[in-house]
C-alpha cells in the first residue's frame, strides 16, 4: 500500500465497492423468499468471526466477500417483507442507491464549510419536512440518530427555555441549586423518554405520571395543574396500541400555564401526513418540540431521527460548541444545533425518501401499513384470537383468550419458522403478541403469508 499512488489506492476502493454492489444484489435477490430469522446454522456459522486480532492485512474485497459469505445468512431480515418487529420499516429503494454512492463521498456533514452538499440537502430537508408536517417555517430541525437522541435535543431546549425564564443559566450554572423543573408524561411513555430525563439529570423520580385510557392514550382531564417550570411529555403512537394522545387538548391547557409540550412522534408522527390519519394528532402543531424517526415509518436507514423544534434559539442555547449567538432566520451549522461534532449526514437519507416519494408517496406509505393492520386484524379474529387494541394506525396487539399462556409458545413457533418475525408483549395485564406494520416492501399477500403461519402454529400445538 505504502508504494502504491492515490490512483491505485482509490482503485481499491472502487473494486471493494463493487464487490459489496454485487454481493447487495445477491442479498436483495433473495430477500423476499429467505427466512425472517436466520437458522440455527447460520448463526453458529458465525464462529468464523471469533478469531483473533489478524496480524497482517488481507484483500479489501475478500474482507467484504467474507462478510456476504458468513454475515449475510446471519442476518434478520428486517429490510424484507415480514419483519414486523419494534416499528421499524426496510430502506426505500433510492435510499439504498444514495448510501452507496455517499459511502463513496465520506461527507463530514458538520457545517458548510466540511460539506457543501450535505448542508443544503439538509437545509432543503428540513423546510420539506416543515412543510409536510405544516409546522412553522422557521422551527429548527436536526437529524440525530433516532428518536431517543431527538427526545435528549428536545428536552434539553425545553430545560434551557424554562429555567432562563426562572433567571437560571443551566448550560453554565448547572443544575445544582437550580429551580426544579416538573416533568409529566402519560404512564405509557417510551422508556427512552425515561432515559433522557435521567439523562439530563431531570429525575425519573420526579415524573408526575397521567393514567391513559383504553387505547393507551393519555386523559388530558386528568393532567395535574400546570405551570411555567413544567415540561409536558406527549406521545404520538404507543408502541404498542398505537394510541395518539390529545394532543391538541393538552396543549391547550399547558399553553395558559406556560408549559412546554413535546411530542414523541416516532412513528405516530407520520399519521399527519396522510389525509385519512391526520385528525387522529389534530392541534399537534401548536407543540413546542416534535420528534420522529427517518428509520422507522419512512423506512430511511439507520440511525436516523429528526429533532424539530419552535423555539430554534433554545436549541442552539442548549447545543452551540462556540458562544451561542442566534438570529431568527440564520442557518446556523449543524455542529451548534445537536449533540454530534463530527457526523454522517442523515439528511441525506431523509432527502433521498422524501424526492423519492413525494407527498404523494408518504401518503400511500402510511395509509398501506395502516390497511395491513386492518387486514391482519380481521385475520387473527377470524383465527380465533382476541386483537385488544383499537386498530386505527399500523399496530396490532392481539392475544389468544382461551389460553392467554400460548402466546409466546405461537410467537416462538412462528419465528422459528423462519416465515415472519414479531414479538410478545404485555398489553393491559395481558400476554399478547405485537405487529407492527412499517414497511414499503409488505403486500397483501404477505400479510395473509403471515397468518398462515400464525394458524399452523397455533394448530401445530393443537390449538
Ligand atoms: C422507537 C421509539 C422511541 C425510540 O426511538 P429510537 O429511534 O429507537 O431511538 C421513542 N419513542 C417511541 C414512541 C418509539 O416508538
Amino acid at each position: 500500500m505504502k508504494t502504491l499512488c492515490a490512483h491505485s489506492k482509490l482503485s481499491l476502493s472502487k473494486r471493494a465497492h463493487e464487490q459489496g454492489s454485487q454481493h447487495a444484489g445477491t442479498y436483495f435477490d433473495g430477500l423476499a423468499d429467505r427466512r425472517v430469522a436466520p437458522a440455527q446454522s447460520d448463526i453458529q456459522a458465525m464462529d468464523v468471526f471469533s478469531e483473533s486480532l489478524p496480524l497482517a492485512p488481507s484483500d479489501p474485497s475478500e474482507v467484504v466477500t467474507m462478510l456476504h459469505e458468513h454475515g449475510s445468512p446471519a442476518t434478520v431480515a428486517s429490510a424484507g417483507a415480514r419483519f414486523f418487529g419494534l416499528v421499524v420499516g426496510g430502506s426505500l429503494p433510492a435510499c439504498v442507491g444514495v448510501r452507496a454512492l455517499t459511502a463513496a463521498w465520506d461527507q463530514l456533514a458538520t457545517t458548510q464549510l466540511t460539506s457543501p452538499i450535505a448542508a443544503q440537502l439538509e437545509r432543503t430537508t428540513s423546510q420539506w419536512l416543515l412543510d409536510l408536517f405544516e409546522l412553522p417555517k422557521d422551527s429548527s430541525v436536526g437529524f440525530v440518530t433516532g428518536t431517543t437522541m431527538g427526545n435528549f435535543v428536545s428536552l434539553a431546549a425545553a430545560r434551557h427555555q424554562l429555567l432562563h425564564r426562572q433567571g437560571w443559566n443551566v448550560e453554565q450554572q448547572g443544575l445544582s441549586g437550580a429551580p426544579t423543573l416538573r416533568v409529566v408524561a402519560s404512564q405509557e411513555v417510551h422508556f427512552t423518554v425515561e432515559k433522557v430525563v435521567s439523562m439530563l439529570g431531570l429525575g425519573t423520580d420526579l415524573i408526575e405520571y397521567v393514567p391513559v385510557d383504553s387505547n393507551g392514550a393519555m386523559q388530558a382531564e386528568k393532567l395535574p395543574k400546570l405551570d411555567d417550570r413544567t415540561i409536558v411529555l406527549t406521545q404520538a403512537g404507543n408502541v404498542n396500541s398505537g394510541a395518539i394522545d390529545p394532543i391538541g387538548e393538552i396543549v391547550e391547557r399547558a399553553k395558559q400555564a406556560g408549559a412546554w409540550v413535546h411530542v414523541d412522534g416516532a412513528f405516530g408522527l407520520w399519521a399527519a401526513a396522510s389525509e385519512s390519519k391526520k385528525h387522529l394528532i389534530s392541534g399537534f402543531e401548536q407543540a413546542d418540540s416534535w420528534v420522529t424517526d427517518g428509520h422507522k415509518w419512512l423506512n430511511t436507514p439507520y440511525d436516523c431521527g429528526i429533532a424539530m423544534c419552535r423555539h430554534p434559539e433554545a436549541i442552539h442555547q442548549s447545543m452551540a460548541t462556540a458562544a451561542p449567538y442566534f438570529e431568527v432566520g440564520e442557518f446556523m451549522d449543524a455542529k451548534d444545533m445537536m449533540p454530534e461534532l463530527s457526523r454522517a449526514s442523515r439528511g441525506i437519507d431523509v432527502w433521498a425518501a422524501l424526492k423519492s416519494l413525494g407527498r404523494s408517496g408518504v401518503q400511500g406509505l402510511i395509509d398501506q401499513c395502516c390497511e395491513h393492520a386492518v387486514l391482519m386484524a380481521k385475520g387473527l379474529e377470524d383465527l380465533g384470537f382476541d386483537v385488544l387494541n383499537d386498530v386505527m394506525l399500523n399496530q396490532v396487539v392481539a392475544t389468544y383468550a382461551a389460553d392467554e399462556s400460548m402466546v409466546s409458545r405461537i410467537v416462538e413457533l412462528v419465528v422459528d419458522s423462519g416465515e415472519a418475525w414479531f414479538g410478545v408483549t404485555h398489553w393491559q395485564g395481558k400476554q399478547a403478541f405485537r405487529i407492527s406494520f412499517s414497511s414499503w416492501v409488505t403486500t397483501d399477500a404477505d400479510v395473509l403469508r403471515t397468518l398462515k403461519a400464525i394458524q399452523n402454529a397455533k394448530e401445530s400445538l393443537n390449538l
